[in-house]
């Protein structure tokens, strides 16, 4: 079901014009209450009535993470505070978070993308929806949540973390509809079918967010669970989750074009690139009013398909992103990013490896890289000649995709660590 047929159908040209209206309108909108982006605006020379096309986007100066710690708490909200209703961020890894604010206006927007992902699976008042993103200022929780009651779903707000009373919950409150990150739903599945359980739960669809999820990874959670899963993408400084999803077609994101601008640019040179070639994505909120932010770098590689949808949706796709640039491991020269090893490991199909692993990057004279995988069944270990097959098997394949030769390991099963929120799987001993 399409929720908002008027905005996600809308002719592209339209679309166009809506967009550079409301690119106009934001613009005046921080030249007039916005200080810190005010003065990005000015120290690059351009002011609002510069920009006379969607095209003029390029003269705008870049807004990174480092925006957001250099302004926090407080100096990029543009409405004054008893107007902000809600604020999210994210831990910086040294230092100060990079928070964000809401108005109502901007809580009421945020709710209708989440409905938009949500009825592309046909989510309705009918589901009960088990929300397994941690609740607290990361965006995923919270933003799902509101969302999900906005369509009238029942939603049980668990947080992550427990695995057992996660499944307990599914199985007692005949849960319909998870909501985590691929990660998590990885882990999950896989106690499901430790446990034997799954033809007692009512799941039939899941939502995931919060990290990238290869085509694989999303086959095997399918398989375990018994779902239809679908990708979400967002982020806390320009909004969170529901800036794109998949539709029921689940052939790229649709980004809500409505309400947010996307560009893509070569990394490196910040040029902007032709629809369809792949680099860094950089969106603009077109309609945010508590934080405005004009050309937000957001380090995660991707490319756009503006070919229209068989679903009906207009607005452009984004790829699943291949990972954040930061993600990017260079070996030897050659780019290297952990979703494309997650890819060949399940991939592969083999009955005795499962979808954990480790990334190792040390520097011996030369870069070198070690995949730590786990086995599923330990009975594996006693045959030498079955654990010489599968460490052969993976590393051809590894070669062949990466161009790279990689030491592989399998160590016992359980051994390597579970993820409830993000997974975080490479390891780089390298002297920076
Ligand atoms: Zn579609």
């Amino acid at each position: 079901m399409i929720w908002n047929p008027e905005f996600e159908c809308m002719p592209r040209e339209q679309i166009a014009a809506l967009q550079f209206e409301r690119l106009k309108r934001i613009l005046e909108y921080v030249w007039a209450h916005a200080p810190a982006q005010k003065l990005k605006l000015s120290q690059a020379g351009v002011e609002p009535g510069d920009v006379k096309s969607l095209e003029d986007m390029a003269r705008l100066p870049f807004t990174t993470k480092a925006d957001f710690t250099d302004n926090y708490p407080y100096g990029l909200l543009a409405v004054p505070k008893r107007e902000a209703v809600r604020m999210h961020g994210t831990s910086g890894t040294t230092g100060k978070p990079s928070v964000s604010f809401y108005t109502r206006g901007d809580m009421e927007i945020w709710s209708e993308l989440i409905t938009r992902l949500a009825s592309a699976v046909g989510v309705t008042a009918d589901d009960v929806v088990q929300i397994s993103f941690g609740y607290g200022l990361f965006t995923g929780g919270f933003g799902l949540h509101q969302g999900m009651e906005k369509i009238g779903a029942l939603v049980i707000p668990l947080s992550s973390g427990n695995t057992e009373r996660q499944l307990m919950m599914w199985e007692d409150m005949r849960v319909t509809v998870m909501i985590s990150t691929p990660s998590y739903a990885l882990y999950l599945g896989e106690t499901v079918r430790d446990m034997g359980v799954r033809d007692r739960l009512k799941l039939r669809v899941g939502l995931f967010g919060g990290e990238g999820c290869t085509p694989e990874m999303r086959a095997q959670i399918e398989e375990t669970l018994g779902i239809t899963a679908t990708n979400n993408y967002g982020l806390c400084e320009v909004m969170g989750p529901g800036v794109s999803g998949e539709c029921e077609l689940r052939d790229g994101l649709h980004i809500a074009e409505d309400h947010f601008y996307p560009e893509i640019i070569n990394p490196e040179t910040g040029q902007v690139l032709p629809v369809g070639e792949q680099g860094e994505l950089v969106l603009t909120t077109l309609t945010k009013e508590a934080v405005p932010v004009i050309r937000y770098r957001t380090r995660d590689i991707t490319r756009l398909v503006s070919e229209k949808c068989a679903c009906g949706r207009t607005h452009m796709r984004m790829l699943p992103t291949l990972g954040r640039s930061d993600d990017m491991l260079i070996i030897k020269g050659v780019n290297v990013f952990p979703s494309q090893i997650e890819s060949v490991l399940i991939g592969l199909k083999l009955p005795a490896v499962g979808p954990h692993y480790l990334l190792y990057v040390r520097h011996e004279r030369t870069d070198t890289l070690e995949l730590q995988v786990e086995l599923l069944d330990a009975g594996v270990l006693e045959s030498f000649s079955e654990l010489d097959n599968i460490r052969n098997t993976i590393q051809d394949k590894l070669r062949s995709i990466l161009g790279l030769t990689c030491k592989v390991t399998l160590v016992e099963p359980r051994t390597i660590q579970r993820f409830q929120g993000k997974a975080s799987r490479v390891v780089d001993l390298r002297e920076k």
